[in-house]
C-alpha cells in the first residue's frame, strides 16, 4: 500500500497548504472521500532556522534525516522534504532511507517545461538563491534561471523569515513581491518560480498575471503522480 511521508515543519504555514493541496488535488480526480494516505513528520523550524543562520548545514541535515527514518518506520512509501531551502540537504535525506525521495526541484523543471518555457526568475529564501545546490540542478537540466538582484535577494528573504514562516501576509509585501517578480521577467525570467513554498501565501499561480510555478503545488502533484 502507497503512503507519502512528508518532512514538514518548514514552515507549518507551507506544510498545511500540502496539506490541503494533497486533499484538494485528489479530490479534482478521485470519487468523494477518497483521499491520499499521508504521514507528515514536522519538525521543529526554530532549530532549523538557528542552524541555518550559523549555516550549520551538516546538522539540518541530520535533522532531516532523522525525519525521513520515522517516516519510513511508520509506513511512508515515498517521501518529500516540504521546503525548497531545505533540499540544500537532499543527498542526506536520500541516503538516510532506501525507498524514493521526489526532488521538488524536478517536480519544478517539469512544471517549467509544461509551460512550454526555457527560463525561470527564480525566488526563494537567501540560502537558496546565494548557493547554487538549486540554480545549478535547474541550469544543468536545460533551464536558464535568472535571480533577483542582491537588494531583491534580501527583501524577499525578510518577508519569508519575518513575515510569511509567521503566517503574516500584507499587501506592501504582495506588491514588493510582484514588483520583484516584474524586475526578473524584464531581465529575462519568462516564468516566475516561486521557490519558496510559502510564497503560495502572496499569489496563486492560477490568478496571476504572468506564467507562475508554485513550486508546493507542482511537488504536491509529483508526490501525487509518484
Ligand atoms: N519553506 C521555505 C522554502 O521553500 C523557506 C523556509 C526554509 O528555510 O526552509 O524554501
Amino acid at each position: 500500500m502507497k503512503r507519502i511521508g512528508l518532512i514538514g515543519g518548514m514552515s507549518w504555514e507551507s506544510t498545511s497548504s500540502y496539506y490541503t493541496m494533497f486533499n484538494r488535488f485528489t479530490s479534482e480526480s478521485a470519487a468523494p472521500w477518497v483521499q491520499p494516505r499521508l504521514l507528515i513528520d514536522s519538525v521543529d523550524f526554530s532549530e532549523i532556522v538557528a542552524l541555518q543562520r550559523l549555516g550549520d548545514w551538516d546538522a539540518t541535515g541530520k535533522i532531516l534525516a532523522d525525519s525521513a527514518r520515522r517516516l519510513v518506520d511508520a509506513g511512508a512509501t515515498v517521501l518529500g522534504i516540504g521546503a525548497n531551502t531545505m533540499h540544500m540537504n537532499f543527498e542526506s535525506v536520500a541516503e538516510a532511507v532506501e525507498i524514493p525521495v521526489v526532488d521538488i526541484r524536478d517536480a519544478v523543471i517539469t512544471a517549467v517545461k509544461a509551460k512550454d518555457a526555457a527560463s525561470v526568475s527564480l525566488l526563494g529564501t537567501k540560502y537558496l538563491m546565494e548557493n547554487d545546490f538549486y540554480s545549478h540542478y535547474l541550469e544543468t537540466r536545460g533551464v536558464v534561471v535568472v535571480k533577483p538582484t542582491e537588494d531583491e535577494v534580501h527583501e524577499l528573504d525578510s518577508i519569508i523569515f519575518t513575515e510569511l514562516t509567521q503566517g503574516i501576509v500584507t499587501e506592501v509585501s504582495t506588491n514588493r513581491f510582484m514588483a520583484i517578480a516584474a524586475n526578473c521577467r524584464r531581465r529575462g525570467g519568462d516564468v516566475i518560480a516561486l521557490c519558496c513554498t510559502e510564497f503560495g501565501m502572496l499569489v496563486n499561480e492560477v490568478d496571476a498575471p504572468w506564467p507562475f510555478v508554485d513550486s508546493a503545488a507542482a511537488h504536491v502533484r509529483a508526490l501525487l503522480a509518484f
